[in-house]
């Protein structure tokens, strides 16, 4: 009977060790997944306190082995083992539910994110042109609102390959995106078309903005080293179209309607220039 009670009591401790063991594998796992910060650091704390455990343990097991059976044993390699399987369930479920976070996250980027471009697509542009609205009205400060297409890119393509225009799309929203505020939103509008959306940006704001990001543009934007097949490409120009909805009282529909039609007010001046919406022309 004793000798079964001793066993029982260092069987509890021998599990409660490895299902430590398992835990602090799972710990150690979490931090390599969490991003350097207090969470990480607090995290790492709770790894060397499992060592000082598994530690505990191996201590408790030696002074059961050296002083034979006593009840009490049992009773508190019970509660260890007890114990151990609380601290890895916690760290499981948070590993599990670090991953599944993670994979969400993910699964939203690649829906809110144009593949090409790397920035937003049309879809959450919308939502987000409806927000950035919202908090205009509500908060009466103005809006403006960018498009920009590129000017004759077909030529592009026709002449250097749709790869190298690929990659012309892709230098172009990285220069978009480093001429703008961190509160200025940029998404790919479909094909060689942008928009950009300003919030609290008044409409001379807005066009001093758009002829900066014309000019950039017609200076920077290459492809790669600038050549492609062989070819220097250089000259690549935009025409933007720009819209403030202080202007004239815009509501979100007409405001985009408005930066549309300014597009294609100055690609019919001749592209390579910036027009704000002016209601006499059409
Ligand atoms: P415009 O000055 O009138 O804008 O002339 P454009 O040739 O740029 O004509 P438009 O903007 O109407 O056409 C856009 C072209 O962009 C059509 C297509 O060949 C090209 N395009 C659209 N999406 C992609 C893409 O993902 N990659 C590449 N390489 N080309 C694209
Ligand atoms: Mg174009």
């Amino acid at each position: 009977m004793q000798d079964n009670i001793f066993f029982l009591a260092f069987a509890a401790l021998i599990s409660g060790l490895i299902i430590l063991s398992l835990a602090l594998f799972s710990s150690v796992r979490l931090v390599r997944k969490l991003p350097d910060g207090t969470l990480k650091n607090l995290w790492e704390y709770l790894v060397y306190f499992i060592l000082l455990f598994i530690a505990g343990y191996v201590i408790y097991g030696v002074t059961i082995w050296n002083s034979g059976y006593l009840f009490v044993h049992l009773v508190v390699s019970g509660i260890f083992l007890c114990g151990a399987i609380f601290v890895y369930i916690v760290c499981l479920l948070t590993l599990n539910t670090i991953s599944d976070i993670q994979r969400i996250s993910v699964l939203e980027q690649e829906t809110i994110i144009d593949p090409l471009m790397g920035i937003f697509n049309r879809r959450y542009l919308e939502r987000r042109l409806d927000e950035e609205f919202s908090r205009s009205q509500r908060y009466h400060l103005s809006l403006s609102l960018l498009m920009l297409d590129i000017d004759r890119f077909k030529n592009v393509n026709d002449v250097y390959g749709h790869q190298a225009g690929d990659i012309v799309l892709k230098n172009l929203a990285r220069l978009i995106v480093k001429l703008l505020r961190e509160t200025d939103f940029v998404a790919r509008y479909g094909g060689d078309e942008v928009v950009v959306i300003l919030p609290n940006t008044t409409i001379s704001d807005a066009t001093v903005i758009a002829e900066r990001i014309r000019m950039q543009i017609f200076e920077h934007l290459t492809i790669g080293d600038g050549k492609a097949a062989g070819r220097t490409i250089t000259g690549i120009t935009v025409s933007i179209g720009v819209s403030c909805v202080s202007d004239k009282n815009y509501n979100v529909h007409e405001l985009t309607l408005a930066a549309d039609k300014a597009l294609y007010q100055a690609k019919e001046k001749g592209r390579n220039r910036i027009a704000v919406y002016d209601s006499q022309e059409n």
